[in-house]
């Protein structure tokens, strides 16, 4: 990193996102020692502080340099919407007007946050409304760190010893992680980091539906947990469902699984994301198949049953298909759950986030609809 200069051009470096290791070298850059960041860094994210005057332990003069060469900024809320169950979603508005959403779900003592990692998403998995706009840009480590702290910021002040509003990260919002990855990484290393958010390593997830290279390289400078979107048990059919399969295969995408989990250094399962659709990959022959296929790996499988958009002409599976389904998974061994649908009436569940603030009242209209028709045909309650 350069070294820091005043000027009226110069562009204020924003703290937000730095990493440890890079704090450590813009305080370096800066004449001070090493030990600011860890200040700094608590100040940020553990007291969701974005003023350097409430810095009450750093010196008056460092305050006063620091706010002349650098900022704390992060993302504008455009929106906060708490769920019939609970659930709750930020649109945050990002550099260059774009926006994203970030989800919160609550289940007993845990808190699970949903974060984003790019504006939209170049893979195009046919089931997945995200893709279906398009890839924008990569997000920044601060947008993403971002997330994090405007969801905390919400429930503070409070005692970390008490309450953690906020114990999981899973990095299954918009976008593909892996394929931003330094800004990802410089992430969770916020989120695990003792000084930050000190979120344990097997309670942050990173998603992916199968950048092999970028897992190998993931297994070089990161322990976070790992979840494969797998939604098919063969190849013909993930070539349909996730076109990055014809890059990277079945056998490799999980021959690099296999191999970043036995390079951690404690016992640690795979999480297998499977979707869901209707006559497409929900029949129990698929389930015999998966079964057979995930033998190997330690893995645990998280069925999503579809949540449906407006553009999608694929159907949630029937209650009775999902459980067949899961009960032949069961039959054999793995632990496979249902992922119930959060927070549906205010569009945040899986593949609903799609980050259009402006489109939002128009779409609503159309999804409710969309939503209703799936409702009435399994029972879910839903929000008019
Ligand atoms: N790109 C990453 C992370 C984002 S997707 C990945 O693919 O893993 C997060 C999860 O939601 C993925 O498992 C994805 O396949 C699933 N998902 C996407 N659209 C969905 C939909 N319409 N219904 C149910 N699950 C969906």
């Amino acid at each position: 990193m350069s070294t820091p200069q005043s000027g009226p051009e110069m562009v204020k470096v924003n703290l937000l996102g730095l990493s440890r290791r890079k704090m450590e070298d813009f305080f370096v850059a800066m004449g001070e020692k090493k030990f600011r960041a860890s200040q700094v860094i608590k100040w940020i994210h553990q007291h969701g502080v974005d003023d350097f005057e409430a810095m009450t332990d750093v010196s008056k003069a460092l305050r006063l340099r620091l706010a002349e060469v650098a900022e704390i900024r992060g993302p504008e809320v455009l929106l906060h919407e708490t769920s019939t169950d609970g659930t709750r979603k930020w649109v945050m508005r990002m550099a260059e007007g774009n926006s994203i959403e970030a989800v919160l779900i609550p289940e007993g003592e845990r808190g699970t946050l949903c974060v984003s990692s790019q504006v939209g998403c170049s893979l195009d998995c046919s089931f997945c409304s995200t893709g279906k706009r398009g890839f924008n840009r990569n997000l920044s480590a601060a947008e993403i760190i971002g997330q994090v702290w405007v969801a905390m910021r919400t429930f503070m002040p409070y005692d970390r010893n008490k309450e953690r509003p906020i114990t999981n990260v899973v990095m299954m919002g918009m976008g593909e992680p892996l394929l931003n990855f330094d800004n990802v990484v410089d992430a969770m290393d916020l989120m695990m980091d003792d000084w930050a958010y000190g979120i344990s390593k097997r309670r942050v997830t990173v998603s992916t539906a199968g950048v092999v290279p970028a897992i190998n390289k993931l297994g070089e400078v990161s322990d976070v947990s790992l979840a494969i979107s797998l939604h098919a048990p063969n190849n013909a059919l993930r070539n349909e469902l996730v076109p990055i399969n014809r890059k990277y295969p079945i056998e490799m995408l999980l021959e690099a699984t296999s191999n970043y989990l036995s390079g951690l250094s404690d016992k640690r399962k795979a999480t297998i994301e499977y979707t869901l659709i209707q006559g497409v990959n929900d029949q129990p022959h698929h389930a015999e198949e998966l079964s057979v296929l995930l033998r190997d790996l330690p893995c645990k499988i998280n069925l999503i049953p579809f949540n449906p958009f407006p553009e999608s002409h694929y159907q949630r599976p029937s209650g009775n298909a999902i459980k067949r389904f899961q009960d032949v998974l069961n039959r054999d061994g793995y632990v496979a759950t249902v992922r119930t649908p959060r927070g549906d009436d205010i569009d945040a569940a899986c593949g609903q986030l799609v980050g259009q603030f402006e489109d939002r009242t128009k779409r609503s209209a159309r999804y409710i609809q969309v939503q209703q028709l799936a409702a009435d045909a399994q029972n879910v309650k839903i929000l008019q």
